[in-house]
């Protein structure tokens, strides 16, 4: 099995390196809003829109020319790679099976980064030394930045793939993708679960384990709420409105930081004592970007789904989704998808589908047979028979239903 993994560290850049970056990253941005801009003036002609291709060849003309030139004082393989990331955006907004959202515009300071997309480029130095010996921090060789210190908090393991350079909430840091080749591990344990992602609890399993909601945003929720005040009172962009946005900025990242400890600390445990877990394939872009509607057709319920929209999004479903998937390929499970259709209102002993059945939040009672149940592991019960179902006959599975 081919092992993927993924390492962060924070950068000690020099203020002169902090200005190459900043500059570099603009460049991508730059490039990605105008082959966005020219993308979008051909679809609004009813043309079809360039290749990548033809628009690396964009790139090229206007790095070599003048209007544009000072793009060439920058990487060229991150700007080209925002050409192909771009040019995969599209691909994936017009696939007709499972559609994804339309390529926006990059704005300044949100999510600055770009990737060298190429390792043959990149060089690690883990063990530098001054001229007397002594150990420096290790540093990274990125083109066009030169050699940046970093504080190296755990080891890079296998064949570097990729380097993305990113900034949040005022330095830098530098993920660095690897892979290498493993034997395919078997997982220790033989059992199936499924799982309900729920507005009461994060997740509940079959086997009747709760997980409690990440309420990481509510708790801080307030406070974010009293510091976005206190922004809109300040002059835009004075000093007084940069210090509170960049307060703003760092509470966010705190929530983010706490939300994905919830969620590694449940993936972990999870994956460890079961070798298949089986969850709904939820699309939660769907459930959460419907409450407003449009103009032409407002959303209904507006108040209580935007209060179910946050609890979706605090929960961070999908970031649960993909850590246990691959948590669970690297201990030799598997995560399966069911349809999600129903779950919550079939009666696992009887087999009847009734809204009625689901009485409360909590509550599952049947109205055909009288079976009672708590209502989100009864939920959890259907998925994994769903799930066992899908795989039956299927070689390699042999689970027992915990
Ligand atoms: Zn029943």
């Amino acid at each position: 099995m081919m092992l993927r993994k993924a390492v962060r560290y924070r950068l000690e850049t020099t203020p002169e390196q902090e200005h190459l970056l900043s500059r570099a990253v603009g460049c991508v941005r730059f490039v990605w809003n105008r082959a966005l801009a020219i993308q979008k003036s051909y679809l609004e002609h009813g043309c079809g829109i360039l290749s990548y291709v033809d628009l690396a060849k964009c790139l090229t003309t206007w790095r070599n020319g003048e209007s544009f030139g000072f793009l060439s004082e920058s990487p060229v393989h991150p700007q080209q790679w925002a050409l192909k990331f771009l040019d995969r955006a599209f691909k994936d907004a017009f696939d007709k099976k499972n559609p994804k959202r339309f390529p926006v515009f990059k704005k300044k300071g949100l999510h600055d980064s770009m990737r060298y997309p190429d390792p043959e480029q990149i060089k690690i130095d883990l063990k530098p030394q001054d001229a007397d010996g002594r150990r420096l921090l290790p540093k990274i060789f990125l083109p066009r930045i030169g050699w940046v210190k970093f504080r190296k908090s755990c080891i890079i393991g296998g064949e570097i793939r990729n380097v993305t350079v990113s900034r949040s909430g005022g330095h830098w840091t530098v993920a660095i993708q690897t892979e290498k080749e493993i034997p395919d591990p078997v997982h220790p344990s033989t059992t199936a679960v499924g799982g309900d992602r729920g507005v009461a609890n994060l997740l509940t399993l079959s086997d009747g384990t709760m997980f409690l909601p990440v309420t990481a945003y509510r708790d801080l929720q307030n406070r974010l709420a009293r510091e976005q005040r206190k922004l809109a009172h300040k002059v835009k962009f004075s000093a007084n409105w940069k210090q509170q946005k960049a307060k703003i900025t760092r509470l966010h990242q705190r929530i983010a930081e706490i939300r994905k400890t919830v969620l590694h600390q449940v993936s972990t445990a999870i994956s460890k004592n079961h070798a298949v877990v089986v969850l709904e394939d939820l699309k939660v872009r769907n459930m959460t970007g419907s409450a407003r509607g449009t103009v032409e057709q407002p959303g209904r319920n507006v108040r209580q789904k935007s209060g179910l929209n946050k609890s979706i999004l605090d929960q961070g479903w999908g970031m649960l989704k993909q850590m246990l998937g691959y948590k669970l390929q690297w201990a030799g499970g598997m995560l399966l998808l069911v349809d999600p259709a129903y779950t919550s209102q079939i009666c696992p002993v009887c087999g009847v589908v009734d809204a009625g059945n689901r009485k409360t939040q909590a509550e599952f009672h049947c109205l055909h047979c009288g079976h009672e149940a708590h209502a989100d592991v009864n939920a959890a019960r259907n998925i994994l028979a769903r799930g066992l179902q899908s795989t039956a006959g299927h070689a390699g599975v042999a689970c027992f239903a915990a």
